[in-house]
């Protein structure tokens, strides 16, 4: 039987080869040229849209972590990558186009795949959905239809996420607005942590604000600012007040410890089941990194505040998997119709890829008759896939890897765990021991492309 995969990006690329590598004949669907994206400048398969960085390679490094979990499960983009790199300390840095035309030829020359350069608009019943934030309109539109109204979002405004450990609650308050919202097991302290700001703190966090570096849009990624998706910036630019009386509104928020009352208030939200990670309400923007680190850090509380993720606004079509997909990522009605990439809800180059790997992987299997699997969530892969499963459906935003997302270690003392990179050391450990054993126990086998 022959299997489509829609898309030849990072993720669809990567899942064809798994598929093909498994004896099946792939058809890899590509639109461009025939129709182009705003951000793809080429016809290439696996095409770079914006930096050439596929970040950290360091195992104690998040994304390092799941770089390395990949290349135990044998991964086409990273043999390509690492074909390709180019000087850039720990981090995977590639000569972009060196990068894509060797995903491009090794896909073309692989004798069970075939490319096929058209625009799908129809969703396969065997096959891979992988055609990225960047989605043709008529196949985005098939999709929310199959899926329903609100599982398709089109501008993600996504908010910087900090870990709790970084968070000084002996500043930081928690409490719901009113005392109401309280969320099922936050007991009479309330859902959300506040950070509170004297009149003086609120005015320097204004100018810092309102003067940082910001991201200079794509021309195709202008955003038209709606409701709800406005940058805090630029929020922050109509008015002095105007976060006052937005998302940083002190009113119902009192600190059970403090009578002052606050001038200004900045509420966390938590992020997943376990706690580990805390969103920063209404606070999208399109800050450089580094300025979101400088100035988000300025909040009372968050002046050690490690970013699990930083904020973003781009045009960006996912899925709501958590609402609509099955742990495996495929339709809940359809095991066999996956989905993988960035429109599954994860973030960046590596973690769309990853994807791919799995839904190439778990499609076989089930061609084969296996079940579906996923690695647990001790590992990066297995965490970010629990991160599309378990999240709240309400408030899901896509997400990046990050040491938030897995399993808290055992058995390991307090006083040990506070050291972050003997932690970090012991995530690695934990996460490669756990994903080769994941490997051999479901008898994947995972050479290491060989290219040439
Ligand atoms: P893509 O690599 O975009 O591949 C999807 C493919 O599907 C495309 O080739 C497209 O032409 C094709 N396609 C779409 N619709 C159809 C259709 N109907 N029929 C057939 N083919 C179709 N991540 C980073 O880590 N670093 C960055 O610097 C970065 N910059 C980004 C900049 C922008 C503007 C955007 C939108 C995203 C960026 N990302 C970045 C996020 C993301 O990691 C990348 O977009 C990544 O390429 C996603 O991989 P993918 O395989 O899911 O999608």
């Amino acid at each position: 039987m022959t299997v489509h995969v829609i898309g030849g990006g990072l993720a669809g690329s990567e899942a064809a080869w798994q598929l093909a590598e498994r004896g099946h004949d792939v058809v890899l669907h590509e639109m461009r040229p025939v129709r182009g994206t705003a951000a793809h400048r080429t016809e290439k398969l696996g095409e770079l849209v914006c930096s050439n960085t596929f970040k950290s390679t360091e195992p104690s490094n998040a994304h390092g972590l799941l770089k390395a979990e990949m290349r135990t499960l044998g991964s086409l983009i990273l043999a390509c990558a690492d074909e390709a790199r180019v000087p850039g300390g720990s981090a995977l840095t590639v000569d972009r186009e060196i990068f894509s035309q060797g995903v491009h030829d090794h896909i073309h020359a692989h004798p069970r795949i075939s490319v096929s350069r058209e625009e799908v608009t129809e969703i396969p019943e065997v096959g891979i959905v992988a055609t990225g934030p960047l989605t043709s309109d008529a196949l985005a539109e098939r999709i929310r239809a199959r899926l329903g109204v609100e599982s398709l979002a089109f501008y993600d405004a996504i908010a910087p996420v900090i870990s709790l450990d970084s968070i000084n609650q002996d500043v930081a308050f928690r409490a719901s607005r009113w005392g109401k919202e309280t969320m099922e097991g936050a007991g009479e302290e309330g859902a959300y942590l506040n950070c509170a700001f004297s009149k003086e703190e609120y005015e320097a966090f204004i100018d810092a604000l309102t003067t940082a570096d910001q991201f200079t849009a794509h021309e195709f990624d202008s955003v038209p600012y709606f409701e709800g998706c406005m940058p805090v910036e630029e929020m922050a630019r109509r008015g002095r007040e105007s976060l006052r009386f937005g998302p940083m509104k002190p009113i119902g928020l009192q600190d059970p410890r403090s009578t002052a009352r606050p001038h200004a208030v900045v509420q966390l939200r938590q992020e997943d089941r376990a706690g580990r990670m805390w969103n920063l309400v209404g606070f999208q923007t399109r800050l450089r990194i580094p300025e979101q680190a400088r100035v988000f850090r300025m909040i009372p509380g968050l002046a050690d505040a490690e970013f699990l993720r930083f904020g973003s606004i781009h045009r960006n079509s996912y899925v709501n998997a958590p609402a609509a997909l099955s742990p495996h990522l495929a339709l809940r009605d359809a095991p066999t119709t996956l989905f993988a990439g960035q429109i599954t809800g994860v973030e960046g180059y590596t973690e769309s890829s990853a994807t791919g790997l799995l839904a190439g992987i778990n499609l076989s299997r089930l061609l084969r008759g296996e079940e579906p699997v996923v690695p647990p969530p001790s590992t990066m892969m297995g965490a970010l896939y629990r991160y599309l499963r378990e999240a709240d459906p309400k408030h899901f935003q896509p997400m990046n890897a990050n040491f938030g997302l897995l399993d808290d270690l055992e058995g390991v003392p307090a006083k040990v765990l506070k050291d972050k990179t003997k932690k970090r050391e012991l995530f690695a450990e934990r996460g490669l021991a756990q994903i080769a054993a994941w490997r051999d126990a479901h008898a994947l086998t995972a050479a290491t492309p060989v290219l040439g």
